[in-house]
């Protein structure tokens, strides 16, 4: 009986053997081995039937099988380890690398649109002297109203526009706090620009509670009305192209004396009637006049010595009418594919 057995673990040892030889791939080997060594395998058989032999021919055959099973063991890590390898040197045949191609494009960054109005800006207005100064975005009530004569019972001042930090600092609501900053630290004639952040409490498709502000305040001495419109005429033909006009309306601001609102003939339509101007041929761009003289006292300067004007309008503003975008939201949500058109 032991000998009947002993051969049939001899053939499938050597069936086994076989298999792990020719197997093709790591996934065939593993597949074989479930075959023979796996819990349902042919070497589990062969066990099931130890029942059938003498008590002295058990442990016999048992010895039998467990030499068996390590020989096998022995070849399956032979042939796992070639396989193993032959897979290696086929991948690295098959993926080849090619060093010479360029790695990934990095990232640019790019301005932001409205930087790139303010820069525009700047650049136009220092060909005829002026030059750039900041002032802080929390400002005193003084500077930013009482100075530029808006008493404290003003509208302009109403806490539903105005972000109080304090009784006596608000986060600054326009740029001209600067005028009365420069004023009281330079000696005139001067010629300054003041870009800069500046927040209200508003917030719509054509209102955002911070958006900014270009001021721009000249002081010298006989400065009339005429110098203004020969500044904002020549502003805007740098900016927009020679063709268009500059018209102005009466207004009031309380730091301004005469005040004036100014348009432009529209940059997308030169005149003839579009959506950006609503079909009226001109577009608003910003306020300006000639500095109130109360203003100068209350910075130290002698009015009758010295007149000057001012103006300022809107960098979003001038970005829409420049780029044609609707939202001015989208300023300030730095949407990459918003902000990648204006690379
Ligand atoms: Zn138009």
């Amino acid at each position: 009986m032991l000998k009947e057995q002993v051969e049939r673990l001899k053939r499938v040892e050597e069936e086994a053997t076989e298999a792990f030889v020719e197997a093709l791939s790591s996934r065939q080997l593993y597949e074989a081995k479930v075959k023979f060594l796996g819990k349902q395998g042919a070497f589990a058989e062969l066990m099931k039937l130890m029942g059938r032999l003498s008590a002295e021919e058990k442990p016999q055959f048992g010895k039998e099988v467990n030499l068996s099973k390590q020989r096998l063991e022995g070849r399956y890590q032979e042939a796992e380890l070639k396989l193993k390898k032959q897979e290696m040197e086929e991948r690295l045949a098959r993926e080849s690398l090619d060093l010479t191609l360029p790695g990934p494009e990095p990232l640019g960054g790019a301005r932001h649109p409205l930087s790139l109005v303010i820069n525009e800006v700047v650049e136009i207005l220092a060909k005829i002297g002026y030059s750039v100064r900041l002032g802080p975005q929390i400002e005193g009530d003084w500077f930013n109203f009482e100075a530029l004569n808006i008493p404290p019972d003003h509208p302009s001042r109403d806490l539903q526009d105005t972000f109080y930090i304090d009784s006596n600092h608000v986060l600054r609501t326009h740029t001209s706090p600067v005028q009365i900053h420069t004023l009281l630290n330079e000696k005139p004639p001067l010629r300054v620009l003041a870009p800069g952040s500046v927040f209200r409490c508003d917030s719509d498709v054509s209102h955002s509670p911070n958006f900014h502000q270009i001021e721009g305040m000249l002081l010298d001495k006989k400065v009339s009305m005429a110098d203004l419109k020969g500044t904002l005429a020549f502003f805007i033909k740098e900016l927009f192209g020679s063709s268009l006009k500059v018209r102005f309306r009466p207004s009031f601001f309380p730091f301004t004396e005469p005040s004036a609102e100014f348009d432009c003939s529209c940059p997308i339509c030169k005149g003839k009637g579009c959506r950006m101007c609503k079909n009226s041929g001109w577009v608003e761009i910003g306020g300006c006049g000639l500095i109130n003289p109360k203003v100068l006292m209350h910075a130290g300067v002698d009015p009758k010595q010295w007149q000057g004007f001012a103006f300022g309008f809107g960098i979003e503003r001038m970005a829409i009418i420049k780029y044609g975008v609707e939202d001015i939201r989208l300023f300030n949500e730095n949407d990459i594919r918003f902000l990648r058109q204006f690379e």
